[in-house]
């Protein structure tokens, strides 16, 4: 099922610049900012700058370079919260079971605790 990217949602404003964020890191494939309801002591969020309504669609419709580009900004950020050493979560929800709220590809990064075994 294709769903159509909505240019109206909350990271495809705070990408034009219409919304605040908190930064983290900004190249020419990502933003990442922090999450404004904090999960753990640190959560960011990951986003492409291209308009990827999911997982699923980034996957089958980013190019190389930009499916490339976001996974080193993952990691880049993970660097740059220091977060390596003691470890983190990734975490991608997709689509109306996967609990995903905001139709704009995002990537989660929990850490600054012990997250426990692995939950649903
Ligand atoms: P998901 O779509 O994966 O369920 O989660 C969306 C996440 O975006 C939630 O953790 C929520 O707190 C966060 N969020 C929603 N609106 C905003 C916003 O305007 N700014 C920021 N920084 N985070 C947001």
């Amino acid at each position: 099922e294709t769903v159509a990217y909505d240019p109206q949602n909350v990271f495809a404003r705070i990408l034009r610049g219409e919304l605040p964020c908190n930064k983290v890191y900004e190249n020419e494939y990502v933003l990442a900012f922090h999450d404004i309801a904090p999960k753990a002591p640190i959560h960011v969020l990951v986003i492409p700058k291209g308009a990827y309504v999911s997982f699923a669609d980034f996957s089958k419709n980013a190019s190389d370079a930009e499916i490339t580009g976001f996974t080193r900004g993952v990691g880049q950020v993970a660097r740059i919260l220091q977060v390596d050493g003691p470890g983190y979560r990734l975490l991608s929800n997709v689509g109306k079971e996967g609990g995903q709220e905001v139709p704009h590809f995002h990537v989660h990064i929990f850490a600054g605790r012990a997250l426990g075994a692995m939950l649903p």
